[in-house]
């Protein structure tokens, strides 16, 4: 018999209360071996990537090292979302529950016992770790933009309703904020906020240019900018009309309608809308979650992306900028919001993650 039967079967003959006990003193020794795992090797300095640092003392239980090329200190949860964490058992909860599903901000503050405002912090915390793009697209890939009606949900100070941004037209105007969803047939997607108005063939360029294979076949709806950034990339390109929704046999775009119509369900019912600032994020956890993640992978991704905590104390200098260069919408801040500052486009291009 293994350790494993042979501890099933010692459990089956405990009382409930026991049981209950057991289970209870498991997950809390479950919890402290994934927060050991923070403390995995550290390769380089978080704040200028030198590898020349010495240990320097600590803070808990948590040994601090300082760079001899910038003289900063760090551990190894700097620029990751577990930096000045409080209430880890409580975080390990949390992030359980939103790989279980899409709670309210409000719901999911309840359940963990933490604040509303706790609760919105650590989701944004998450998500700003969360990478976008993995690998390169093969085979037939399919291309499509799915919209969102510009929203400032949450805003505060504005003179008109937020969540609809001021507009209720439909149609293609420059109140849509424009999600572009690709993904071949292996699994390989991406998700990328471009713009509030009408798609560009530079929209398209600018987040996934370079990413294909050479046996990469595109297939989309007839717009203008796909087929003229297929044409710039040198990809094959098919073609069909929207109305046609395919272009016989394989080539359609079933795989990014599916995933278009679920992240429609669960931003604008789920979560009952979100704020095209947090879009991108929310594109994130969707992306995250088609792959079915287990707890131990999210908590790799966190600990790894030591840009997070950077970009989710700048997600409103990240937000004024998109505001201002990919809309025609005027960027609104009545009530004065903190932020490090505005990212130049140097220092967008050394992010990964946005
Ligand atoms: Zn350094």
């Amino acid at each position: 018999m293994t350790t494993k039967e042979e501890i099933l079967s010692l459990f089956t003959q405990l009382s409930d209360t026991e049981k209950g006990a057991v289970l209870e003193e498991l997950n809390s020794k479950a919890i402290s071996e994934t927060i050991l795992i923070e403390d995995a090797p550290i390769l380089s300095c978080p704040h200028c990537e030198s590898r020349l640092f010495v240990k320097n003392g600590k803070r808990g239980d948590l040994q601090k090292y300082k760079c001899k090329t910038c003289c900063r200190v760090f551990t190894s949860r700097t620029g990751t979302p577990f930096h000045k964490l409080q209430k880890l058992d409580k975080f390990e909860a949390y992030k359980t529950l939103m790989l279980d599903g899409y709670l309210p901000i409000k719901k999911i503050a309840e359940k963990v016992g933490i604040s509303v405002q706790t609760a919105f912090d650590w989701r944004h915390k998450i998500l700003a770790s969360l990478g976008n793009n993995n690998g390169k697209f093969e085979g037939i890939t399919e291309i499509d933009d799915v919209w969102f009606l510009y929203s400032q949900k949450g805003r505060k100070g504005l003179d008109y309703s937020r969540k609809r941004g001021g507009s209720n037209r439909s149609g293609d105007n420059d109140y849509q904020a424009k999600l572009l969803i690709t993904a071949d047939r292996n699994k390989t997607c991406d998700f990328s906020l471009v713009r509030i108005g009408r798609l560009k063939k530079s929209d398209i360029q600018r987040k996934i240019s370079g990413k294909f294979s050479e046996n990469s076949t595109l297939v989309s709806d007839k717009h203008r900018s796909i087929a003229s950034f297929a044409k710039a990339e040198g990809i094959e390109h098919i073609s069909f009309k929207a109305s046609e929704h395919t272009a016989g046999g394989e080539y359609h775009v079933q795989t990014v309608n599916n995933m278009a119509s679920r992240l429609k369900g669960i931003i604008n019912h789920s979560l009952r809308g979100v704020s095209t600032k947090y879009l991108q994020s929310y594109a994130n956890w969707f992306h995250l979650k088609t792959k079915r993640p287990k707890k131990a992978m999210l908590d790799e991704m966190l600990l790894q992306n030591k840009e997070a905590w950077n970009i989710h104390k700048n997600k409103e200098g990240i937000y004024k900028r998109f505001i201002k260069t990919f809309s025609r919408r005027t960027y609104r801040c009545p009530v004065k919001k903190h932020f490090i500052g505005e990212f130049t486009p140097e220092m967008i291009a050394k992010l990964k993650f946005i």
